[in-house]
């Protein structure tokens, strides 16, 4: 139509062909409504500045009218879910459109049954929607890498959980939604050449430095532990818990993917568990890291027939331990606003000793992860410590802390360890309780606290004063929201 985006579909995952994927159209939902765009997202792609207000994006994005050119499909994958194989996954209720402009993927999330959906019903749930919509969106204003939210839509659409909801579709934004569960897929049914159709296919379009590497596939495995330990880096010192870390939820871009009963810690608990479905606590928070590393071997093993010898896969995930320790640590001291390093492990003040220390103080006093960042970043601003000392009831412990800490950051320009500190330590994060006073609202038809809130995380530095009680500690009742698997 005349004003309409041109979408300009390029072959991308489709041309691996049928092996791959299964052709399919959403299936329409009953009058569908806006929930929720992210005018940030939509600059990514070269849409018509006004598209998103329109209808005709109102029905695609709800899947009820195809965009223009778009040969929609579900993609088949495997995985291991909670440590053990799980066979055959693949899009249960997410529906690639195509890729298009600037080389993005296009899906639907919750847009109806496919042949991989098994006993689900296709569905996505509003609540679970905003949350996957607020979280891409603030994880992307982190710095993070994430897939991307460009909207969410709801319909009155009864869906079945726990209890009766209604349905809603978000849209997801990535340069590739291939996980580690794709190649094991292909590796599990010795379907070589399709394994190896895929590596090519992952090398030339997104790694393209693996390919002249004598041995690529080892080159890539390489790549995506680098990228795969940064991603964990940056979880872990956000205080970020993912909650179900299985093969086929791991991108192999490195990517945040499938946000289900994640959440940001309130207390530092390093044995936090999300997910009240993960009764072993498998994805504990302080275990995501090894989690990770386990993850990279299935992906390891996915791709021995292409690698062919041991030695090379083992040196590539060995790159993991490494790159995640410096990652974490870089960040962690960004964090403390010290600009430089104090690397000398022998040494009793090296910053990896600084920092375990004060993990250690903040788990042993139940301190509010993200207002003790906060209030540190104060301190080192106007030199009074007392509002962070305040967090701890073992004071002796702090004091002590503090005076290794003193004498680091005099090596280092206040004003510029405070302006370090305030664009590495987020205000604003969406804790769990934040979200749900945007899911109660929305239930009710108010979308203003969604919006609000994805203003506020949109800038997480900021300061915005209007919601300062959106920076402070979790509510009483903020414990008593469960999350588990259901969305
Ligand atoms: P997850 O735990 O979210 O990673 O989902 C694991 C698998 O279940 C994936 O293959 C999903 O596509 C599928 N799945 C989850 N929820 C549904 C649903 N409501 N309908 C169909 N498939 C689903
Ligand atoms: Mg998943
Ligand atoms: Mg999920």
């Amino acid at each position: 139509p005349a004003g309409g985006p041109v979408w300009g579909w390029q072959p991308g995952f489709a041309a691996l062909g049928p092996a791959f994927f299964t052709a399919l159209q959403p299936t329409p939902v009953p009058a569908p409504y806006w929930v929720a765009v992210s005018q940030d997202a939509a600059n990514t792609l070269a849409l018509p500045p006004d598209w998103l207000q329109s209808d005709e994006a109102l029905q695609a994005l709800s899947g009820n009218q195809l965009l223009p050119g778009s040969q929609p499909m579900a993609t088949v994958y495997s995985g291991h879910q909670f440590g053990v194989w799980a066979g055959q996954l693949g899009d249960g209720r997410a529906i690639l459109l195509g890729e298009t402009f600037g080389n993005t993927e296009i899906q639907l999330k919750g847009a109806g049954r496919t042949p991989y959906s098994r006993g689900g019903d296709g569905r996505a749930v509003l609540r679970s929607s905003i949350r996957e919509f607020l979280c891409s969106e603030a994880m992307h204003a982190l710095g993070i890498p994430t897939t991307r939210a460009l909207a969410v839509t709801g319909s009155p659409l009864a869906v079945q959980r726990e209890t009766r909801e209604t349905a809603a579709v978000v849209t997801r934004l990535a340069p590739s939604f291939i996980r580690f569960g794709h190649f094991e897929h292909f590796a599990a049914r010795d379907m070589q050449p399709e394994l190896r159709a895929l590596t090519d296919y992952v090398i030339d379009r997104y790694y393209p430095a693996c390919r002249k590497a004598a041995n690529p596939a080892a080159a890539l495995l390489q790549a995506v532990s680098e990228r795969t330990a940064e991603l964990l880096a940056l979880w872990q010192s956000v205080g970020f818990c993912h909650g179900v870390m299985n093969t086929d939820n791991m991108s192999i871009l490195g990517l945040t993917i499938d946000y289900g009963p994640f959440q940001f810690l309130d207390t530092f608990d390093p044995g936090h568990i999300c997910n009240h479905s993960d009764v072993q606590g498998r994805y504990a928070f302080n275990r995501q890291p090894q989690v990770a590393y386990w993850n990279l071997f299935c992906l390891a093993q996915a791709l021995m027939p292409l690698i062919e010898t041991e030695e090379p896969a083992v040196a590539a995930l060995s790159t993991y331990k490494a790159v995640f320790a410096q990652a974490f640590l870089t960040r962690m001291r960004a964090k403390l606003g010290l600009a430089q390093a104090q690397d000398d492990v022998q040494r009793s003040d090296s910053d990896g000793t600084l920092i375990e220390q004060l993990l250690a103080l903040l788990a042993a006093n139940r301190v509010d992860y993200t207002v003790f960042w906060l209030r540190l970043t104060e301190a080192v601003e106007s030199g009074d410590f007392t509002p962070v000392r305040d967090l701890f009831l073992d004071r002796e412990g702090w004091d002590g802390w503090l005076v290794g800490y003193s004498a680091r950051l005099v090596q280092s320009d206040g004003a510029s360890a405070a302006a370090l500190m305030r664009r590495t330590n987020p205000r604003f994060v969406l804790r769990n309780h934040l979200g749900e006073l945007a899911i109660r609202a929305a239930s009710e038809g108010d979308f203003s606290v969604l919006h609000q809130l994805q203003q506020v995380l949109q800038r997480p530095y900021d300061t915005h004063p209007e919601h300062a009680q959106w920076s402070g500690f979790a509510p009483e009742w903020a414990s008593s929201i469960a999350i588990s698997c259901s969305s």
